[in-house]
């Protein structure tokens, strides 16, 4: 009994820790991820953690200065090829806190283009991409999913449209962030100067052409969850969407799981996250996948 509890522990130490230092490595990182049911190799493009949003649940730690101000593309690729190496020889799992993951977890699911800011503002972005398909293809990895985590605000650069033109050729997934159906709580959650409009027409420009997830957060900012209004404004966004002929594989609904740096920021409670998921999943007919918060 003892033995289980510890073990359960370990595994949610390991669920709760999406730290992005590893090692002496500047750029990759892994992550034992809940949505991708797996590892999750995350390769970040924005070391500087420069942000075009500002996302009151944001984890990344912006009072303490970056390690490194840009992406090295030649140091990337060795620490991802190290990293790969790792996982395959399964070294990663002797290390915390990686310790005593289950081995139906330590599938490598995914290599995530993510990190301390918005990846699609990195000038490398398109490289990287590249980059990363080149090395999967040395390591006998062709079938490993690349993920591209984005606030869709740079979707429609002509850079980041190539970039995903060469990812789409790969297994691929992209998850496209909209965590409001309204310009004021988009304001109010994401507080970004790039417009609502602006976001929701490069989701739908970009679901035309590639279907994507859709990753939605919900928390209680100031003890208040979302109205009703709201999610009633964020289903017809999503409505429009695929009015458009966007294509949405599916609705990602989670909430807040590790400490954030602003305060009057806390999980929605399980109970609320399902009942949105419901109502979207009801009112859409898309696939939705709910995502509580660690406790
Ligand atoms: S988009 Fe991501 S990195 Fe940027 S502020 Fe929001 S949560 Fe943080």
């Amino acid at each position: 009994m003892a033995l289980s509890k510890d073990f359960a522990v370990k595994v949610l130490s390991a669920h709760r820790d999406h730290s992005r230092s590893f090692r002496d490595f500047l750029f990759v990182y892994p992550v034992l991820s809940r949505r991708s049911k797996g590892i999750s190799i995350g390769v970040n493009l924005n070391p500087n953690k420069v942000c075009n949003f500002g996302c009151v649940y944001c984890c990344v730690d912006r009072t303490t200065p970056p390690r490194i101000k840009s992406l090295n593309i030649a140091r990337m690729e060795w620490e991802l090829g190290e990293m790969l190496e790792i996982w395959k020889d399964g070294s990663l799992f002797l290390q915390e806190p990686f310790l005593l993951v289950p081995a139906s977890l330590s599938r490598l699911n995914d290599i995530a283009f993510s990190g301390d800011g918005e990846p699609t503002t990195s000038p490398h972005f398109k490289n990287a991409v590249e980059s990363v398909i080149r090395l999967c293809k040395h390591h006998g990895l062709q079938q490993t999913k690349l993920v591209l985590i984005t606030d869709a605000s740079c979707l429609e650069k002509p850079m980041v449209v190539s970039g995903l033109e060469i990812m789409c050729q790969e297994p691929h997934e992209i998850w496209a962030k909209l965590d409001a159906g309204t310009p004021d709580y988009f304001k109010l959650v994401n507080r970004s100067s790039i417009s609502f409009e602006k976001i929701l027409k490069n989701i739908t420009q970009t679901a035309q052409k590639h279907p994507l997830w859709i990753q939605s957060l919900f928390m209680q900012l100031r003890g208040n969850a979302p109205t009703q209004m709201e999610i009633n404004a964020y289903r017809d966004r999503l409505l429009e969407i695929l009015n458009s002929g966007g294509k949405i594989m599916g609705v990602q609904i989670y909430t807040v799981a590790r400490p954030v740096h602003s305060s009057g920021v806390e999980a929605l409670p399980a109970a609320s996250l399902a009942l949105i998921a419901e109502f979207i999943r009801r009112e859409t007919g898309l696939v939705t996948e709910c995502f509580p918060g660690i406790s």
